[in-house]
């Protein structure tokens, strides 16, 4: 007979899924989560053909790679997922997920709509939540404020970002969806929705 009891456990710890418009405040969240939790969390580096924004570290934020560098791994099956965003491709490496799964690290994705309907075919069960802004004047706003965007690139994200606001009220897709508007609110909730996963690591850690 299966031990699905077993099984579970040396599946290790669910990965979480951040996913919502751009300027949501999914990095925001996710690094707070990665520096209140350390040896809890991991993140799962995307690789992208966009350009790094200021700040942004190779092989930390993204794996900066040219259009051919991406499309000979996905030929070659090394990724788990791959999406055209804003006119940029963007995904999730087999060997992303793994890094972290390798140290029994909560992996944290940040991936967009396409990504989470291609992890929904895979076997990774994540928790899926979905980082809604307030609206979509503040969405503009703070996407305005962060200053990291063309007018062009701007336009593009809240573009997709209404498209998105429609998707994620389909039933079924999204575990929780927490709406961005004061910071740490919107990080309690996070926490909250995570804390079984959290608890499982800390006690592994402990033990
Ligand atoms: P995403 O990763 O979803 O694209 P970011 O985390 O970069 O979004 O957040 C977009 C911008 O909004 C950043 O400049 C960030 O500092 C800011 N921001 C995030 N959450 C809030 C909030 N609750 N209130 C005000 N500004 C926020
Ligand atoms: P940004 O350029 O603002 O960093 O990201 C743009 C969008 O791409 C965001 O919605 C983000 O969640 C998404 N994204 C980042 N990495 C990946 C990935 O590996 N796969 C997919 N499908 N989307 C990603």
């Amino acid at each position: 007979m299966r031990d699905y009891t077993k099984e579970k456990a040396m599946a290790g710890p669910r990965p979480v899924v951040l996913s919502g418009p751009s300027g949501a405040g999914k990095s925001t969240l996710a690094k707070k989560l990665l520096e209140e939790y350390k040896g809890i969390f991991g993140f799962s580096v995307s690789h992208t053909t966009r350009n790094p924004r200021s700040g942004e570290e190779n092989g930390k934020d993204y794996h900066y790679v040219t259009r051919e560098v991406m499309q000979d791994s996905i030929d070659k099956g090394e990724f788990i997922e791959s999406a055209v965003f804003s006119g940029n491709m963007y995904g999730t490496s087999k060997a992303s997920v793994q890094a972290v799964k390798d140290k029994n690290l909560i992996c944290i994705l940040d991936i967009d709509m396409q990504g989470v309907r291609a992890v929904k075919t895979t076997d990774l069960n994540p928790i899926y939540v979905y980082i809604q802004p307030p609206s979509l004047t503040i969405l503009e706003k703070r996407l305005r404020d962060r200053k990291t965007e063309s007018e062009e690139s701007l336009q593009k994200r809240l573009e997709a970002a209404q498209v998105d606001m429609e998707i994620c009220k389909e039933p079924g897709i999204f575990d929780i969806i927490i709406v961005n508007d004061d910071l740490d609110n919107a990080y309690a909730k996070l926490k909250q929705a995570l804390i079984e996963e959290i608890e499982k690591v800390q006690k592994i850690n402990s033990s």
